[in-house]
């Protein structure tokens, strides 16, 4: 049998007069994944000419910088320099959401804990909302406000002009809404704008607010790639036992059943929304210490990649939303090289994804519970 199809390559070859080692190429199972671009996402002071070469061994073909105010342009100049000398390629990473410096400016922009009182269980001392008071989860300013949406547009804006040369696309993180929009206490529960309480700002409506937000940067990104990052929503696992046959779970989610509510169906929406406006490269955010998602019993760990990728597959096909290739996802992973036999940058990597970014930049999804007067 290997006689026999060894032979009828040469045959084929010298019969179509190519080289060998063409005809020799469909031999290839056609299921092999292409390797996935290797990015490295780091702050821009992590960025040296040592560092560089480390990375160039550890296969990754490029940088991505954590682009923000504290960096002088300059700086940003000199590590572009080096990361091209090193024979890398430059990406540039935006934190959109979770602003310090927004939120304490404009407390009223802030995302709303929804009116399920779940979160509280984490944030003990906090005193309850009283009557005319709203809680906000600082430090997160999402784009779903008028408001911010404008702000964070100029704000991009501002810091394009500190990009370096010769970067060659935009990563956006946290377009979503808060962390625990329904109240329900878990960080990945991204779907609600005020839910259920009084808002403070002007709510853009619809689904589709992150696909124009998007459009908006790509008109200010000129020629670049502008990749937006998303996060996955409630877990069935997250269930509490009462709603899932008093099934065991991660308790993320409190006395809540929005994992099989409104999450899968507002997620569907807008990632929908988002994946049809914008041909490109989506995002996805499967930081499993920074998501809570760290308990090995119910899919949490480094193995949590290859869930937050079969969240994607399985509720985008039950709620008939639109699904995108492989290759267009580009996934953003925990650096686990020292703790971990598998890391989650290779199981990314089995999964046949367009791009594994391994996160060495503290990327932060944490909140903490701020009042406000509704008035
Ligand atoms: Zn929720
Ligand atoms: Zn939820």
């Amino acid at each position: 049998m290997l006689l026999f199809c060894k032979v009828s390559v040469v045959t084929l070859a010298a019969f179509l007069r190519v080289p060998l080692v063409a005809a020799q190429l469909p031999a290839v199972p056609s299921q092999a994944k292409v390797t996935p671009l290797g990015i490295v996402l780091v702050e821009p002071e992590a960025v040296t000419p040592a560092a560089v070469s480390q990375w160039k061994q550890e296969r990754f073909n490029a940088v991505a910088v954590v682009l923000d105010e504290r960096t002088a342009e300059a700086r940003y100049r000199e590590l572009a320099r080096h990361i091209s000398d090193g024979g890398l390629d430059l990406y540039c990473w935006i934190e959109v959401a979770r602003n310090p410096r927004l939120a304490a400016a404009h407390p009223r922009w802030m995302a709303a804990l929804g009116s399920h009182e779940d979160w509280q269980r984490n944030f003990k001392n906090f005193p309850k909302p009283g009557v005319g008071e709203v809680a906000k989860a600082f430090p997160w300013v999402p784009i779903g406000y008028r408001e911010a949406f404008d702000a964070h547009l100029a704000r991009i804006e501002q810091l394009l002009k500190r990009a370096p040369p010769g970067w060659r696309g935009l990563l956006l993180n946290d377009l979503q809404a808060g962390p625990s929009s329904c109240g329900c206490g878990n960080l990945q529960c991204r779907w609600a704008i005020d839910y259920r309480v009084p808002p403070t700002a002007t709510k853009l409506d619809g689904y589709d607010v992150a696909a124009r937000f998007v459009a908006e940067v790509r008109k200010r990104a000129v020629d670049k790639t502008v990749i937006p990052v998303w996060t996955t929503e409630c877990e069935e696992a997250d269930l509490p036992a009462d709603k899932h046959q008093g099934k065991p779970g991660t308790g993320l989610c409190g006395t809540v059943g929005c994992a099989i509510g409104t999450c899968p169906e507002a997620f569907t929406r807008q990632w929908s929304a988002l994946a049809s406006a914008h041909g490109g490269p989506l995002g996805l955010l499967t930081l499993h210490t920074a998501l809570q998602r760290t308990q090995k019993e119910f899919g949490g760990g480094p193995g949590w990649v290859t869930n937050a990728i079969a969240y994607l597959d399985k509720t985008l096909a039950a709620k008939g939303g639109k699904a995108i290739s492989a290759d267009r996802l580009w996934v953003v992973v925990e650096d686990t090289r020292n703790a971990q036999a598998v890391t989650a940058r290779e199981l990314a990597t089995k999964a046949g994804v367009g791009s594994v970014i391994v996160a060495r930049a503290k990327i932060d999804q944490s909140f903490e519970p701020r009042m406000i007067s509704a008035k």
